[in-house]
């Protein structure tokens, strides 16, 4: 049975803070030796973003649900892309335009990205009145090609638009992914996280993919809760903390050891977990030593 010990985290926190600094270092390098894509709809993010996924489209940016502790209204991002109003990125002429530039981009990267799949979106919610359209369109040609997706939202009123649109997709290539927090009054715009539980469950019995954003962990009890109220029907949690944000470290070490202790199996079969980088560094845990149902950045929930 995984158990991390409190008494031995310190050492391992400054050795794992060593690690990462040697291999941010490492991967800047690399980025630099390799050259990533970046394209106008379509790119490779690195960094934070990068650990979340290896492609992601970006169609939109500025966003409406008004989250309080929102990364993209926070310091250098706040003037590039952290508008209250989703609007169209600048280099797109219009949607059509927009839409030709993504499958240009999809078919000139498309081994890549049939091996790791497509993200929407970073800049935006990808599923709000005025974004849908585009991702549903976005999500229709990549799927098409072969390209697996993964969307990330808040909103669930798109649903019945969703499921009238694809009909002809197999549904198992998208995986739609919901964030939970548990604080409803920190996302005044979005849909409740009750909500968003409801169609999860709607689309897991439909026979998507679905995964939770537990991110950020506004306060472990209700993370916990979050995971609790979607155990079943979920096939992937992505769990990490709010950046910047002081947490009690041996809160964190409880959080953790209470997942893997009571949530890590369901009839039979492994849960899987995500714990971010910087979530695993703060609690002096090496990712190698955690158990196997705990995967890594390259997981491809598709597989299952
Ligand atoms: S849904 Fe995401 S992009 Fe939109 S306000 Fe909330 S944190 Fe920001």
């Amino acid at each position: 049975m995984f158990k991390v010990e409190v008494g031995v985290r310190y050492k391992r926190k400054i050795e794992l803070e060593l690690i990462s600094t040697v291999r941010n270092i490492y991967v800047k390098y690399k980025n630099m030796e390799t050259k990533t894509f970046k394209g106008k709809a379509i790119y490779q993010p690195n960094g934070k973003a990068g650990e979340y996924s290896h492609w992601a489209c970006n169609f939109y940016k500025g966003c409406s649900n008004g989250c309080t502790y929102c990364y993209c209204k926070k310091g250098v991002l706040k003037k590039t892309i952290g508008g209250d109003t989703p609007t169209l990125k600048k280099c797109f002429k219009n949607e059509a335009h927009a839409l030709e530039i993504f499958e240009n981009e999809l078919k000139a990267n498309l081994p890549e990205l049939q091996k790791h799949g497509l993200f929407f979106s970073f800049t935006t919610d990808p599923l709000l009145q005025e974004t849908v359209a585009m991702t549903l369109s976005g999500v229709y040609l990549a799927v098409k090609n072969g390209v697996h997706v993964k969307i990330l939202t808040k909103k669930v009123n798109f649903i019945e638009q969703f499921l009238c649109n694809i009909v002809d997709l197999d549904c198992g290539n998208i995986a739609c992914g919901f964030t939970l927090t548990g604080h409803d009054e920190l996302e005044p715009n979005a849909s409740t996280n009750a909500d968003r539980i409801e169609s999860m469950r709607k689309l897991h019995d439909a026979g998507f993919k679905t995964w939770a954003s537990i991110e950020p962990v506004i306060d472990f009890r209700s993370s916990m809760k979050m995971i609790a109220n979607t155990y079943g029907i979920c096939d992937l949690y992505k769990i990490g903390l709010e950046s910047g944000k002081k947490y009690d470290n041996n809160e964190l070490i409880y959080f953790i050891n209470h997942i893997l202790e009571n949530c890590s199996k369901l009839d039979g079969n492994p849960v899987h977990y995500y714990f971010k980088d910087s979530l695993l560094q703060q609690a002096g845990i090496s990712r190698a030593d955690l158990p196997s149902n705990c995967v890594g950045r390259d997981y491809n929930m598709f597989n299952e």
